[in-house]
């Protein structure tokens, strides 16, 4: 496939942040097309991400490589991002960027499936298909991150909200993603009554991914809201956890309401919040690199095989850092970020890989996000058991849960 041009230019993300969009554009039929991708950006990011340059940087890192780019024809997404991680020659992609490079990534596999006349999804499923996997395609949970708190509460530094925890997610128990998308945002309205009447809305904010954020005295406190509020309407809902442990992980130890707890602690604590309010899946427990205390953990959901323990900061969509966690048995489910990993078929091999040892896959977005909804084609392309992409509100959240809304609609009026 040939690109005729490629416009880069900076725009801002949710966090109101400098990001990068491009415009790709081909000749199609006669005619001029053209795909626009976005890319977003963490702020509890893993300390073996690639790196992201700043935008205007990057800007000037394009111009360096962009005729080298169009001077070529591209057969495959791999020949493709296999030509970029070449030009950048590093494997933190540290010299063009893993924002730019992704950025590009995205925009070709959007281009491809222009030109295969076939929507994004399927696309991603061919090109997930050519790893040699085979797995069970699901339509993906959404995990709906309600209440926010450590790095994306917005409040904590103001010493206003105490939640160690960063994501306290509601997933859906039911099999059609709309009746599910439908529940959350009922739940979702629901909980905010709630808040603004226990705290007074003045004290009820956004967090970064659109949860509520407030003067919470504690964990349990959050989670004994939600599980109740469940309860009272018998919603089929189900609690998740990203505790993403880094941010908490102080002088060996993890600060758990002021307390500093050592990490056998900590499990007992997750035992214990697990049991009382039927918790089914935990991310980051652990900080980044404690594959032994993650693998201590796991042991412990033996029995339950559905119990997810998901690994984020630990894996960060890297294959050698998958197969040390598959090695040691760290995990069973794998978050994947595409921004970690810097192109869109390094992920989608970190995937077949994850398959072919029986982990799960869970698609996320970032905190700071843009309205481009290429993770929802991504989730639903991969199969994947679940997907998060925060609360369900604000555009540049709802873009996502909205475009998977689409394809299901799609994929049912088909079947
Ligand atoms: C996460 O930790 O899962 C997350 C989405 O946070 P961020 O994008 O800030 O890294
Ligand atoms: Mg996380």
């Amino acid at each position: 496939m040939r690109i005729k041009d490629i416009h880069l230019k900076v725009i801002l993300d949710s966090r109101g942040q400098s990001t990068l969009e491009a415009e790709f554009f081909a000749e199609l039929k006669g005619e001029t097309k053209s795909v626009i991708s976005s890319v977003p950006s963490g702020k509890s990011k893993g300390s073996y991400e690639v790196v992201f340059l700043e935008p205007q940087l990057a800007l000037e890192k394009f111009d360096q490589v962009k005729e080298k780019i169009l001077a070529r024809d591209f057969v495959s997404q791999k020949e493709f991002d296999d030509f970029l991680i070449s030009l950048d020659g590093t494997s933190s992609k540290k010299i063009l960027g893993g924002n730019l490079i992704l950025v590009l990534s995205m925009g070709f596999a959007r281009l491809s499936a222009l030109f295969q006349g076939i929507p994004l999804y399927q696309y991603l499923r061919k090109e997930l298909e050519g790893f040699e996997v085979s797995f069970i395609p699901v339509f993906p949970f959404p995990f709906f991150n309600v209440i926010n708190g450590g790095a994306h509460s917005g409040l904590r530094n103001e010493g206003k909200n105490f939640l160690d925890f960063q994501e306290f997610q509601i997933i859906p128990q039911v099999k059609d993603y709309s009746v599910g998308l439908s529940v959350a945002q009922e739940f979702y309205k629901k909980l905010q009554r709630f808040l603004e009447e226990k705290f007074s809305k003045d004290q009820v904010f956004l967090g970064d991914e659109a949860g509520f954020s407030c003067p919470f005295s504690s964990n349990e406190e959050a989670l004994e809201i939600i599980f109740e509020l469940i309860k009272k309407a018998h919603y089929p809902l189900k609690i998740g956890l990203d505790i993403a442990a880094s941010q908490i992980f102080e002088k060996g130890g993890y600060r758990i309401g002021g307390k500093l707890l050592s990490s056998s602690q900590l499990a007992d604590y997750y035992k214990d919040l697990i049991n009382r309010y039927e918790i089914i899946s935990i991310e980051d427990p652990f900080f980044e690199d404690s594959f032994d205390d993650f693998s201590n953990f796991l042991s412990l959901f033996k029995d339950a095989s559905n119990f997810l323990v998901i690994a984020d900061d630990l894996t960060v969509t890297n294959k050698e850092r998958l197969t040390t966690a598959i090695t040691k048995k760290s995990a069973n489910a794998i978050l994947i970020k595409l921004t970690q990993i810097g192109t869109v078929s390094e992920a989608l091999e970190v995937v077949a890989f994850a398959y072919k040892n029986n982990w799960k896959a869970v698609v996320s977005h970032r905190s700071g996000e843009t309205l481009d909804d290429f993770i929802a084609d991504f989730a639903v392309g991969i199969g994947a058991w679940g997907i998060k992409a925060g609360a369900p509100a604000k555009p540049e959240r709802m873009a996502k849960y909205y475009r998977l809304l689409e394809i299901w609609q799609e994929i049912n009026q088909k079947s």
